[in-house]
């Protein structure tokens, strides 16, 4: 589907964009000067401020997947595209993909973009931030007339956050033959509003969402700009990191069987106390990752519930879950192994039960050698010293790691803070991550004439 600007193509039908036709060169060029007479920096904040002026609540921002607010932000997006002269089209899961063609037709494309939909109570940065940057970055293309031999697509993709629907990377799944139309059916949002429903009231119809599929082919290469969610950078005084991987969750439930009992009539040397039990346990978890701290593993126990749950009752059974993350498969495992050895004490020294229920064991993505590579070199190009980081959070960009080389690339947030309304990240940090990113996209694009405008 090609966004025809000038007809309300869209089913949300509050939503319109006008850019006139007559005069639109006219337009097109006041936009273009305007853009000119700013810095970087400016344009960067001019557009997160449009994209940010959709879906402001007096609690943060709030677009979630396949609702009206992505739509509209989608549209924005598209608006700025179609302005810097790029082809824009949304495909079948709702994914707009803007292209601006190369030298060699029918070439895999060099692809960069984030998403635009937030969580409930999100900030203005988290994925917004790395559209703008792509913005920003086909800007400065154009404005130094830059040729590439590859197209260059600039994407945002639908559904990032699994805040609605409890399913992440909509989009980018969709894209990537990862999400089947039959999987839409099963995931549903509070309100009992499946996937398939939502997706089909935005536009895009399972029938149809087979087609948003790409090939390998099709890309030559894609990077995401993020902000890193986490305080790594701002610890370590730098402004660029490098994802080496994206972290895939191990997640455990742990169940301690003990008994319950008065709490005023059973002495302390016969109780079998479920919570003191597991207490233990949970310490344990927090040493065996701080011996991983190396391989940069962490362990979280984020949830942890009681039973009976009664002041006057020794607790009989204590549930809680483990999310274990990291890059190297044997570091998870050992905590995992740690964590059952001291279990086994437990269950002699204490007399409960301990069990432990797999929940989740996804393989970590380790992103392509050469992108990272190519992106510090990238850095050393613009004096940026960048760091090398996993990623702890994961993003569009594994899903496209699947189909082509990826890399990812952070810029600092604010004391780490994300998915939270004083989510921050200064638009000259921004301005950085355009510097290198704009390097490699060069690189990787074929960029052999480049003529500055003056
Ligand atoms: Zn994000």
């Amino acid at each position: 589907m090609i966004i025809d600007l000038d007809k309300k193509t869209h089913p949300f039908m509050s939503l319109s964009i006008k850019i006139s036709t007559s005069p639109f060169g006219t337009m097109k060029e006041r936009y273009i000067k305007r853009m000119r007479q700013m810095d970087s920096k400016s344009r960067i904040q001019t557009t997160l401020d449009a994209f940010n002026s959709i879906g402001a609540t007096t609690d943060g921002m709030q677009r979630l997947a396949y609702t009206e607010e992505e739509s509209r932000v989608h549209a924005v997006f598209s608006e700025f595209c179609v302005k810097e002269n790029l082809q824009v089209r949304t495909d079948e899961a709702g994914n707009v993909i803007a292209r601006r063609e190369g030298r060699m037709k029918e070439a895999p494309a060099v692809a960069v973009g984030s998403h635009l939909d937030t969580v409930y109570s999100g900030g203005k940065y988290d994925g917004a931030g790395g559209v703008a940057a792509g913005i920003e970055l086909i800007h400065r293309l154009n404005e130094k007339k830059v040729m590439t031999d590859y197209p260059i697509e600039l994407i945002a993709f639908a559904g990032e956050e699994s805040s609605r629907f409890g399913l992440a990377t909509i989009g980018s799944k969709a894209m990537t033959g990862l999400l089947k139309a039959q999987d839409t059916k099963q995931f549903k949002d509070k309100d009992g509003i499946s996937l398939e429903t939502a997706m089909n009231t935005a536009g895009f119809p399972s029938s149809t969402l087979g087609q948003a599929v790409r090939e390998k082919s099709a890309f030559h290469a894609f990077i995401e700009l993020h902000i890193e969610q986490g305080r790594e950078l701002e610890r370590k005084g730098r402004k660029v990191a490098i994802a080496t991987g994206i972290a895939a969750p191990t997640r455990l439930k742990v169940t301690v069987e003990g008994e319950a009992a008065h709490s005023g009539t059973t002495p302390m040397d016969i109780r079998r106390d479920a919570l003191t039990s597991a207490s233990r346990l949970v310490l344990d978890i927090e040493e065996a990752a701080d011996q991983e701290k190396k391989y940069q593993t962490v362990a979280t126990v984020g949830v942890f519930h009681v039973f009976p749950g009664a002041m006057n009752t020794i607790p009989g059974r204590v549930e809680f879950n483990v999310d274990i993350r990291g890059l190297d498969v044997s570091s998870k495992q050992r905590i995992i192994k740690a964590v059952k050895k001291k279990s086994r004490q437990l269950q002699t020294e204490k007399d409960v039960e301990v069990s432990f229920d797999l929940l989740r064991d996804e393989q970590p993505i380790l992103l392509d050698e050469n992108v990272q590579q190519l992106l510090a070199a990238s850095c050393r190009e613009v004096s940026v010293d960048p760091l090398f980081l996993p990623s702890g959070a994961g993003h569009d960009a594994m899903n496209m790691a699947s189909i082509c080389p990826t890399g990812l690339l952070f810029v600092p947030s604010y004391k780490g803070i994300s998915h939270n309304p004083d989510e921050y990240t200064a638009a000259e940090d921004f301005v950085t991550g355009v510097d290198v990113l704009e390097q490699a996209v060069m690189k990787l694009a074929g960029a052999k004439e480049v003529k500055m405008s003056g």
